[in-house]
């Protein structure tokens, strides 16, 4: 039967976050306790003032279709938030709500994307980016770091990727999976080698801009000449708590936010009218009412790093930001640990499921073959419990 599915669906990779977090769930309805740090996804409840807000939307009766860009209060909502936030200046029109960011990241790279063009990956890299430039038959490259280079690239790295058909870069600081923040300075760097290129085009992919520890994310849209081809995406699933809401949005020059809104028209329409009117409250709530997560997530992130420090063979970085810790562990390939040969990440992300019943995902789905991700957005007690595992298995 499967010879009569598409080249295009027959050759797309599965996503490995999502799969992951399946086994895991699979593996725990068998009976197996396991502790999955596969998912990226906050363990608290969406606010109650969101919720109050979604509840108030149901009672007034917002049934009906939504505009396929999003209700123009929250689109006005959101430039409010780019002003505060990002010292971005949109307006409506320059704004388009989908579902979820990565909808957003797929419009974007439809609407952009020819096939044969290329994007720029600067590696680690979220496991969906690849995969949506392949549907659009657009080949991506990747550029490389690595934990030494806090998972960074360097403008002399990016000036060397870029070619003739390079038609898009995508950054996203806060990082997934490394937890690495761009500084201003490192961005307007990289933003010094994109100026020689007028024809590249640059999507910013700000989703974990709250969740970070003391280092303010900066957009890459405020660099003055890069604000007329940079598209910047955001959401509320990470910082508010929201994963199942399924609220992304866009702020881009004004005929790509267009184009965007055309595409959606024709796959999914506007948005969840419900999601979106308690998104205008999510929205316009100062950062400060969801801090508290972020005090949590650091206080986590630091007895993780803490009891991973003990372990020898992991290799650590110190994220400032995002909920993921991604050790290097290649220390341990060539090494045969339960009577498994552990020859890369996946073998070894591998090993920790079967025999630590802890879920993490492989670097390879990122781009970075030596590491493994695993999301500290857990409680105290899993995350002491799975390192105190981890550590059973290695010793
Ligand atoms: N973005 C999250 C992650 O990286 C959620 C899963 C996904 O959509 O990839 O785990």
């Amino acid at each position: 039967m499967s010879n009569a599915l598409s080249n295009r669906i027959n050759n797309l990779p599965i996503s490995q976050t999502l799969a992951m977090a399946a086994k895991a769930r699979e593996l725990k309805g068998q009976g197996k306790d396991i502790i999955s740090l596969s998912l990226g996804e906050p363990d608290f409840n969406t606010p109650d003032f969101i919720k109050d807000a979604a509840i108030e939307a149901i009672n007034q009766d917002y049934n009906s279709y939504t505009p396929v860009d999003g209700y123009v209060e929250l689109k006005e909502a959101i430039c409010e938030k780019f002003k505060r936030d990002n010292g971005l200046t949109y307006k409506p029109n320059q704004i388009v709500v989908s579902t979820g960011a990565k909808q957003s990241i797929a419009n974007i790279a439809q609407v952009l994307l020819n096939p044969g063009d290329e994007v720029l990956l600067p590696a680690p890299y979220w496991v969906s980016y690849s995969a949506i430039a392949m549907l659009c038959e657009a080949k991506f490259t990747e550029i490389p770091s690595s934990i030494d280079s806090d998972f960074k690239i360097t403008p002399a790295q990016l000036e060397a990727a870029i070619t003739s058909k390079t038609k898009m870069i995508f950054f996203n600081s806060p990082n997934n999976p490394s937890g690495s923040i761009y500084s201003e300075e490192e961005y307007r760097a990289l933003a010094k080698v994109l100026e020689k290129h007028p024809d590249i085009y640059i999507l910013s992919d700000e989703i974990y801009e709250h969740i970070n520890y003391g280092t303010k994310p900066f957009s890459f849209a405020a660099i003055e000449n890069m604000y007329d081809r940079t598209i910047t995406v955001n959401g509320l699933a990470k910082a508010f708590a929201m994963t199942g809401w399924r609220i992304g949005f866009i702020g881009a020059p004004e005929w790509i936010a267009k184009a965007c809104t055309k595409m959606q028209g024709q796959i999914t329409s506007g948005t969840n009218c419900i999601a979106q009117r308690a998104a205008i409250t999510a929205v316009l709530a100062e950062p400060s009412k969801v801090q508290y997560m972020v005090d949590e997530f650091k206080t986590r992130r630091d007895i993780v790093l803490d009891l991973l420090g003990n372990i020898e063979g992991f290799k650590l970085n110190i994220p400032e930001g995002a909920f993921y810790i991604f050790p290097d562990i290649s220390a341990f390939f060539g090494k045969t640990i339960k009577g498994k040969e552990i020859k890369n990440a996946n073998d070894f992300s591998m090993l920790l499921l079967e025999e630590a019943n802890v879920a993490t995902v492989t670097g390879d789905a990122f781009g970075a073959p030596n590491c493994i991700r695993m999301s500290y957005a857990a409680s105290e007690l899993q995350l002491h419990e799975a390192v105190k595992r981890i550590k059973e298995v290695l010793s």
